[in-house]
């Protein structure tokens, strides 16, 4: 009799199976192990004396993740029949495993707060390879010998079995902190103790601190927008003689805006919701091993005072930013915050070491109840198997498809050997992109948006509606064959605008008169605006948000936890959105003193209806039933929540493994 135990995983991603292979050997029970593409099944012998213990310690093992969802167990006399994903050895980019972390706090370990610290199925591997196939060789690891130690843990340790990018305090990389006039090398234990300890001490005084991580260079620094406050906290950590207590406080201004737009990183997840308003759905997620970013609507005083309406979030994602936080927490921090910035960044202490690290653009998380949506990014997504029936190389966004010993990767392009191939496909936008061969095609972002959503849901061959929203609206019909542009976006050119209003029907003038007088200030700016700007920085501006951009609708859209009910004009010409409607009508409202936030909320709003009114006519016409939303605009709970509302029915299609927005295009190109 066999005792089986299901659990819903959602990912061909093999690290979760792969860690519990890894601890059942460890523990020495007899189990198999299988995934499948919906699905991990572990299957136990139902006598085995170790299965109560093994399947009670499991859930200390085994990290949260994204993928992961409901479980179930059952007693079968045989084994069940599945079909298994193929596996192959990727280097992933995720935070350390639960049995790594507890080795980075364990003073008695070779790794205590070693930011390196990682195994098989887990760390910021991705950041160390050079090129494929992934064996140390292959990484900028490959001149660092293992210690003895190591070498031991290659041979006998079942979670770091082979691992390449094995290493420890004794055998690994080496950590240094510097100010203006000092510089600390780390080299045992306590040192790189006391360099993280020293870190979060200079920014809980309010300094900034440039690190060195696995995702590209951080600067750290402790949000404040009351200056007079932070000049009143000293730094009194004078045990540390590495220059932090002698140098002369200069507090290194962040500037207001800077503040508004660094990502917020929560150093104590005790304190998520006294700041944050989160659905368990998000809280769980920013505490999954893939560390997502997430948008989600602030909640304190504090966080209202820095971010607005709403922060661009995380949870310590690799070992620098990890221990770092650990530190911060033990002076009393909840929060801190990083901007994403270049080596040559000026900061009060920078925080290096000496191995080149290629980092992935980080990945941003929607979530919408139980949907889960890759909105943009590399890290987590990528590298990926696919699969490719036909000899083809796909390039778009520094991406690129290739096969490697047999089967098909999307990594960055640069980890790839130059290879053949029959034929190559290009997004046209690659303009630093040069083949060379001689039989290049090159194809547009929405059609292979479009293909990639088909082909991972089978559809790839029948006809389909698609809807491109990327900052611009657009509206594509998909042949079976070829994706057409049906319903083009009006072009927009913010030069002249008030021209343009003025005559768009009658009493515009009046409205734009009217505009002049009570909000001269914004009258002025608009009169001068660059003919390049999109319909949503031009909003934005409009609205007078710190945030001019798509994202700063966003974010005050997020706020608004009323009802709808404002009818924003999109005044339909041929079906085609008019802009200049559009900007009337917002600023009619808001000379009839509407909030802000709501008005926000009812752009997205006005925009779902005009796509749910639109999308079944044009399905009618050309007789298909399949609808596909592609692009990051999706990635916003007042449009999905109306998109679901008006097209809910249609069951339309959006990426599940890939990023809805532009980094699925090297997929879809497999299949134009
Ligand atoms: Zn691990
Ligand atoms: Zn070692």
């Amino acid at each position: 009799m066999y005792f089986i135990f299901e659990i819903a995983f959602n990912s061909n991603k093999n690290y979760i199976a792969n860690l519990i292979r890894a601890y059942a050997e460890q523990v020495g029970i007899e189990a198999e192990i299988l995934q499948t593409k919906d699905k991990i099944v572990m299957i136990f012998n139902q006598d085995d004396e170790k299965l109560e213990s093994f399947l009670l310690d499991m859930q200390d093992m085994i990290p949260a993740s994204l993928f992961l969802g409901e479980g179930k167990h059952y007693f079968s006399e045989e084994k069940p029949s599945l079909i298994e994903l193929s596996q192959t050895n990727l280097p992933v980019n995720i935070a350390p495993c639960p049995s790594c972390q507890k080795e980075m706090f364990d003073v008695s370990t070779r790794r205590f707060y070693y930011p390196f610290t990682s195994c098989n199925n887990c760390g910021s591997q991705h950041s160390f390879l050079t090129k494929y196939p992934y064996t140390r060789e292959n990484t900028t690891m490959k001149f660092l010998v293992p210690c003895s130690a190591c070498e031991d843990e290659r041979a006998h340790n079942s979670l770091r079995k082979n691992y390449p990018l094995i290493s420890c305090i004794e055998c690994g990389i080496g950590l240094r902190m510097l100010s203006k006039e000092t510089e600390y090398m780390a080299l045992d234990k306590g040192d790189y103790r006391n360099l993280f300890k020293a870190s979060a001490g200079a920014i809980s005084a309010g300094k900034t601190v440039l690190v060195k991580t696995m995702h590209g260079y951080r600067k750290f620094f402790y949000p404040n927008r009351d200056l007079d406050a932070i000049k009143k906290i000293k730094f009194t950590d004078k045990k540390l003689d590495i220059g932090l207590a002698r140098s002369p406080y200069s507090f290194n201004q962040i500037s207001e805006e800077k503040v508004g737009l660094s990502t917020l990183l929560m150093v104590n997840a005790a304190s998520f919701n006294e700041h944050l308003m989160l659905v368990e759905q998000e809280f769980n997620a920013l505490l999954s091993i893939e560390r997502p970013l997430l948008r989600v609507a602030t909640k304190s005083d504090a966080m209202k005072r820095l971010y607005g309406s709403s922060a661009l979030v995380k949870y310590p994602d690799d070992g620098m930013t990890m221990l770092l936080a650990a530190e911060a927490v033990k002076h009393g921090l909840e929060y801190i915050a990083y901007i994403e910035c270049e080596s040559t960044e000026e900061a009060d202490f920078l925080v290096d070491f000496d191995m080149p690290i290629t980092a992935q653009k980080d990945t941003k998380l929607f979530i919408n109840q139980d949907r889960k949506l890759f909105v943009s990014g590399e890290r987590i997504v990528y590298p990926t198997i696919v699969e490719n029936q036909i000899n083809r190389v796909t390039v778009a966004h520094d991406l690129a498809c290739v096969e490697v010993d047999g089967v098909n990767i999307i990594d960055s392009f640069e980890v790839f050997d130059s290879v053949s191939t029959q034929e190559i496909y290009v997004l046209d936008t690659e303009e630093d992109f040069e083949s060379g061969h001689s039989n290049e095609t090159q194809f547009k972002q929405y059609e292979a948006s479009m293909l990639s959503v088909l082909a991972e849901y089978d559809k790839v061959g029948q006809k389909a509606i698609g809807v491109h929203f990327d900052g611009t609206l657009n509206f594509l019909y998909y042949n079976g064959k070829k994706v057409i542009n049906a319903v083009p976006a009006i072009e927009f050119e913010s030069d002249n605008l008030w021209e343009k209003i003025s005559t768009l029907r009658d009493g515009s003038d009046r409205l734009v008169n009217n505009y002049k007088k009570v909000y001269p200030e914004v009258w002025k700016r608009l009169d001068n605006l660059e003919g390049n700007m999109d319909i949503f920085e031009v909003t934005a501006i409009t609205l007078g948000l710190e945030d001019e951009s798509f994202e700063g609708i966003s974010a005050e859209a997020v706020s608004f936890l009323g009802k709808g009910g404002l009818q924003i004009d999109t005044k339909v010409k041929d079906n085609r959105f008019d802009n200049y409607a559009f900007l009337t009508s917002i600023m009619s409202y808001q000379l009839g003193d509407v909030e802000n936030n709501f008005m926000c909320y009812s752009i997205y709003e006005s925009f779902g209806d005009y796509i749910g009114e639109l999308v079944p006519q044009l399905c009618d016409k050309v007789e298909t039933g399949i609808v596909v939303l592609m692009g990051e605009t999706f990635a916003n709970q007042s449009l999905y929540g109306r998109i679901e509302k008006t097209l809910g029915h249609k069951n339309p299609l959006m990426s599940k493994n890939f990023p809805i927005g532009k980094e699925n295009a090297v997929h879809g190109a497999l299949y134009l």
